[in-house]
């Protein structure tokens, strides 16, 4: 586990990364990583002397499994509210079937394995405060159709991107063409982002940037 600023914590579970945050108002999980992990967090959530009860919220980015695959088991066990975007929402539930061609939507099963579908608790249809204190959530459509990206008010702002783009260190990266369900529109989500002040951001993918991360969204835009 990586403590990337006071408090806020970045686990590796496979090939994606969960966040856990702690705040006054117990802990806060960004994503849930693949199905059938959540052991993983659970070691981490002890590493930072909690438990799977401490965790009050869990923050989806968007539907990929492996983002929340861990999301309906860590519910159940804590009691947790999720908050994703109303667009996603219905995915995320399974009130509507994944929106891939049939064939892609095996495959990823296929490397992913079938995420259990969760209740959204609360389901965001602006930007702005979510209903835990220092969060704010933005839609940043393009990689799913409801995408968001949340920025903490903390250590100069942390912002956790999900897959609206990916990390290398010290730069920011588009995601794969072929993974965005809309290239288009996650360059202009992007841009949205440039727009913000945060100092770090962390992503689903690839490594945090520790400091002047706005920067390197502004960067990205640019080009
Ligand atoms: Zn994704
Ligand atoms: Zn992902």
């Amino acid at each position: 586990m990586l403590q990337i600023a006071e408090g806020v914590f970045e686990i590796a579970v496979g090939f994606v990364h969960v966040h856990l945050v702690l705040t006054d108002d117990g802990v806060v999980l960004v994503d849930t990583g693949l199905p059938g992990k959540s052991r993983t967090i659970e070691r981490a959530l002890g590493e930072a002397r909690k438990t799977i009860g401490d965790v009050r919220t869990i923050l989806l980015t968007h539907w990929h499994a492996d983002h929340v695959g861990g999301a309906a088991a860590l519910r159940r066990r804590s009691g947790a509210r999720t908050v994703a975007h109303a667009i996603d929402a219905p995915v995320i539930t399974g009130a509507v079937p994944m929106p891939l061609p049939a064939v892609q939507r095996t495959l990823a099963r296929l490397v992913t394995g079938k995420p259990e579908p969760v209740m959204v608790d609360e389901s965001l249809s602006a930007d702005g405060p979510v209903s835990v204190p220092g969060f704010s959530a933005f839609h940043t459509p393009g990689h799913t159709a409801g995408h968001v990206s949340y920025l903490l008010d903390r250590a100069d702002g942390i912002l956790f991107a999900g897959d609206a783009a990916t990390g290398g260190g010290t730069k920011v990266r588009h995601m794969s063409r072929t993974l965005n369900a809309d290239p288009t529109t996650a360059r202009s989500s992007v841009a949205k982002l440039a727009a913000l002040s945060f100092d770090v951001a962390v992503f689903g993918h690839g490594k945090a940037v520790a400091g002047g991360a706005v920067e390197r969204f502004r960067d990205l835009a640019a080009r």
